[in-house]
């Protein structure tokens, strides 16, 4: 989790893996055979909320946040409610969100959050 911004003191996270490992079990199912990576459904994602692959990488590993209109629309692309995609969190009240601490400008994982950037 790295968002950097301190402006607020919460933040998202979000189930985005699980859906697209779900995603792709479907079209397993359905493909009778054919077979169908993360890469395809990450693709397929990102080519309906008309975004790049990367960027949809960046939102499932946390490093970015999407806008609320992106948020939505991957949600969407599941067909759940996007607050069953994205959940607020608080941030870290040690690092501020930031995932690391530092020491005589060593800077180290925070211990407090486990380097996640929050609490949940
Ligand atoms: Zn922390």
């Amino acid at each position: 989790m790295s968002n950097r911004s301190a402006r607020y003191d919460y933040t998202t996270i979000n189930n985005l893996k699980h859906y697209i490992t779900m995603k792709r079990a479907e079209r397993v199912a359905e493909s009778e055979g054919k077979p169908f990576l993360i890469r395809d459904i990450e693709d397929d994602l990102a080519n309906y909320c008309q975004v790049s692959r990367e960027t949809i990488q960046m939102i499932k590993r946390m490093v970015n946040q999407p806008s609320l209109a992106l948020g939505i629309k991957m949600a969407e692309y599941f067909g759940v409610p996007v607050e069953e995609l994205f959940k607020l969190v608080p941030k870290c009240p040690v690092c501020s969100g930031k995932d690391e601490v530092g020491h005589d400008g060593v800077k180290s994982k925070c211990l407090s959050c486990n380097g996640k950037g929050y609490v949940a």
